[in-house]
């Protein structure tokens, strides 16, 4: 596919690519399986010295086309599903490390991913330090240590809705010589392109607006190719080391430029497992045929959303990156100049139980525990998300006792804002 194409263009066309003949529609192939006519060639296949299908664990048709299209919109060397968001960032990284490594990431990420790396992680031995995406280069570079493996952050953290200084982390990460790993799930690259900035891998839990349509939880890695892992061979052997389970290949030697996203395929998927079935991925395929229309919509009715809250007697503050004024205006405007994305989080004067009942009161807008589909939608993480932690640890986590998170749809504005109107009236 030509990387000069427009965004708009790669949403529609980018990944399936017919034949003669063959289906104009991305098909499903529904098969764990594939055929071969002698024992010999199954057998190359499986040594990684000719590429074709074999087991969908691997690689399926389907789920490649869909990684193809993700991967020209990032514009990356090479993509791979996962079968969620959180499979991606657990991938991502496992990829590149191991028992006894160490990783620093911006404190302000989703609370899954916080899990993941607080909790699962360091169960696998894998200890991650948090730093303020916002202090200082010498400050986060402190965070780093002889057996850091990588940085990370999300270009909009959720739920914290900061935006990430991309170029700030590159810099940090490279002095230190690690890939910069960015989760841009909530900007898609319609809104950012964080390897344009210097981002070395970008994951997405195509949960969000990548589908669209809340129908199909699903992830995604993409290797920009530009990370030198030979100049840092002694600290990823994973990579630059022969792999005894393909007797003694070396990704970086075989695979060049897609060595890392080859390994995290070949050895990653082959032996966790976490991959999408293609149904799902011919769903994810067609939300993201509308991306580059539902986004900007999404941010339109935000920001309009956003200044009526502003100005709302009941409300006591408003988070908008695209509000100016807002704490990550500037960062938005250099990294996000078409958008941000449709998430806003606000508080209400009277705290928790104002909150509670206004979210009980709304009609149209939806209590569901899901952030950017088509559909507006509310969470209050207090009583729900995060209902476990005391007030002390929510302020810790960055999320105020009454902090509303408000995904706004794609429906007419008039009609949100009248049903937010007549929830904030007695
Ligand atoms: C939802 C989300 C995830 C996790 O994705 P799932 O598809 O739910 O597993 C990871 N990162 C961000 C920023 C998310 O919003």
């Amino acid at each position: 596919m030509d990387k000069k194409q427009k965004p708009e263009t790669l949403c529609v066309q980018a990944g399936w690519q017919p034949a003669n003949g063959e289906p104009r529609v991305l098909p499903i192939v529904q098969s764990t399986t594939f055929k071969y006519a002698s024992s010999e060639q199954m057998g190359r296949l499986f040594d990684l010295e000719e590429s074709g299908y074999f087991y969908t664990r691997l690689q399926n048709p389907t789920n490649d086309a869909v990684a193809a299209k993700i991967n020209a919109l990032e514009g990356g060397v090479a993509a791979m599903l996962t079968s969620s968001g959180q499979a991606a960032n657990h991938y991502a990284l496992f990829n590149i490390c191991q028992a006894g490594d160490h990783l620093v990431s911006a404190t302000s990420i989703y609370g899954g991913t916080y899990n993941l790396f607080a909790v699962t992680m360091k169960k696998q031995g894998v200890e991650v330090s948090f730093v303020d995406q916002d202090a200082s280069e010498a400050e986060i570079a402190r965070a780093f240590k002889s057996n850091t493996k990588a940085l990370f952050g999300e270009t909009i953290s959720n739920t914290g809705l900061k935006v990430l200084d991309i170029e700030k982390f590159a810099r940090i990460a490279h002095k230190q010589g690690v890939p910069l790993i960015v989760d841009n799930t909530f900007a898609t690259p319609v809104n950012c392109r964080p390897f344009e900035w210097g981002a070395d891998i970008v994951t997405h839990s195509t949960s969000k607006y990548m589908d669209g349509h809340a129908t199909s939880i699903g992830g995604a890695v993409v290797d920009s190719g530009n990370f030198d892992w030979e100049a840092q061979a002694a600290k990823f052997p994973g990579l630059t080391a022969p792999d005894d389970s393909y007797h003694g290949l070396v990704y970086t030697k075989n695979f060049g430029k897609a060595a890392y996203i080859t390994k995290a395929t070949v050895q990653l998927m082959r032996d966790l497992g976490s991959v999408p079935s293609p149904h799902n991925s011919f769903l994810l395929n067609l939300g993201m045929e509308t991306l580059h229309l539902r986004v900007p919509r999404h941010c339109a009715n935000a920001l309009e959303m956003a200044r009526y809250l502003q100005k709302h007697p009941k409300v006591a503050w408003v988070n908008y990156p695209d509000l100016t004024g807002d704490r990550y205006h500037d960062l938005a405007a250099k990294y996000l100049p078409k958008g941000s994305c449709g998430v806003l989080t606000f508080g209400l004067k009277g705290g928790r139980a104002e909150a509670v009942n206004f979210m009980d009161r709304l009609r149209l807008v939806a209590i569901v525990t899901h952030v950017a589909d088509a559909r507006s939608s509310v969470l209050h993480p207090a009583s729900h998300t995060h209902r476990q932690l005391t007030e002390a640890q929510l302020k810790e986590a960055g999320i105020p006792h009454d902090l509303i998170r408000f995904s706004v749809g794609i429906e007419h504005i008039d009609d949100l804002i009248s049903d937010v109107e007549q929830a904030l009236t007695d």
